[in-house]
């Protein structure tokens, strides 16, 4: 085979029927609101906490979505609220972060 000097990017393809997704299923039974994200990165755009650990609200539901643990990212989080505040479909994003954040102290217990 020829060498151009690079190489394909891995496929990013997400089989849904693979993945575990009851995490995310769990979540929406407290917080329903979750499925209305548009994924605009308004919450993004706004966190305190991005600049200094990446933190995304927007990241963390898309990748509860898709069954991507999502356990690193919230560490990072201030719980400041300003992601709450901007959000135009009105989820309430700190508590949803609250909540994943519950829950996964509820594991450790286990
Ligand atoms: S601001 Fe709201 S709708 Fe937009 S990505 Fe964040 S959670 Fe989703
Ligand atoms: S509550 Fe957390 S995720 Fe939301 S803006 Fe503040 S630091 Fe960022």
């Amino acid at each position: 085979m020829t060498d151009f000097g690079f190489t394909r990017a891995k496929s990013s393809t997400v089989n849904l029927d693979e993945v575990d997704t009851s995490l995310y299923r769990r979540i929406l039974q407290v917080e329903p609101d979750v499925r209305r994200c548009m994924e605009c990165g308004s919450c993004s755009a706004v966190c305190t906490a991005a600049p200094l650990s990446g933190m995304s609200v927007r990241k963390v539901i898309h990748a509860l979505e898709r069954g991507v643990d999502i356990a690193p990212m919230l560490s990072g989080c201030m719980l400041c609220g300003k992601c709450t505040m901007v959000c135009p479909r009105g989820i309430n994003t700190r508590h949803l972060i609250l909540s994943l954040e519950r829950y996964y102290k509820k594991e450790e217990k286990a």
